[in-house]
């Protein structure tokens, strides 16, 4: 049984007093109806782990580096994440691969070395909405998929997310269909990859998930959480989601 996973992306959005956001979710152990886990900008991190110390929460970060150490000015690496006591890293995200023109290998070295260091990587992937218009979404996802997930990957240090570039930030959401059919070809793709294993990966939606659309999402096989946005930054909109995954 995958248990489901309702993660916050802040992006580089949140302040040291809008992590009370924290204390109004109210969550307890053991009672926490799924797993619960917010990505603050860097800065932010050891202020978050304060904050959630004795509740069910877990933090992450948004990026790290491939390399452990070195003159990577700006930069930090997954060990630097896991010392301070952080378990998870998005990475990634298309707006890194946009913004900085990350590539599929690259991801996939940031991803191996999250994992080498204990965290859990969250392996972005997604389409644009013009390679969704020309029919080719499904052959974009497979080959991110391919090129973005190391080969050595435990099934409890991986977990993927598919969102849809052009549903980011948008409102606009693919039908349920469409999210059904990538989800699956994702169960498969990593089946053949990785057998058996592969039913514990925990695949993601994310793009425009909100209080109103989140239960519908979550109802589909193959679709154990979501990577939420805009939405994980109040306690009002992020807490009927989680509750939509009990
Ligand atoms: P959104 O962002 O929920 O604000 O659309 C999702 C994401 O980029 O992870």
């Amino acid at each position: 049984m995958r248990r489901k996973l309702a993660a916050g992306n802040w992006k580089m959005n949140g302040s040291i007093p809008g992590l009370d956001m924290i204390g109004a979710l109210k969550l307890k152990h053991p009672e926490c109806p799924c797993d619960v886990l917010l990505c603050p900008p860097a800065p932010l991190l050891t202020h978050a782990l304060q904050n959630t110390a004795g509740s069910p929460i877990f933090i992450g970060a948004q990026n790290c580096h491939a390399e452990e150490k070195g003159a990577y000015t700006g930069d930090h690496s997954a060990a630097m994440i896991a010392e301070i006591g952080a378990t998870h890293v998005i990475v990634g995200h298309s707006e890194r691969r946009d913004a900085y023109g990350e590539t599929d290998a690259q991801v996939a070295a940031k991803a191996q070395a999250a994992q080498a260091a204990g965290l859990t990587a969250i392996v972005c992937i997604g389409e644009s909405l013009a390679q969704r218009e020309a029919g080719d979404a499904l052959d974009v996802i497979r080959t991110q998929l391919q090129g973005s997930v190391p080969d050595d990957s435990a099934a409890d240090t991986l977990v993927i997310a598919y969102e849809p570039i052009w549903a980011i930030g948008t409102g606009k959401i693919p039908t349920m269909a469409q999210i059904a059919e990538v989800h699956a070809l994702m169960r498969q793709e990593l089946r053949s990859r990785f057998g058996d294993s592969a039913e514990d990966i925990r695949l993601l939606y994310g793009g425009s998930v909100k209080p109103d659309n989140a239960a519908e999402i979550f109802a589909l096989d193959n679709v154990d959480g979501a990577l939420v946005g805009g939405a994980s930054l109040r306690a009002e909109d992020f807490s009927p989601i989680i509750q939509a995954l009990a």
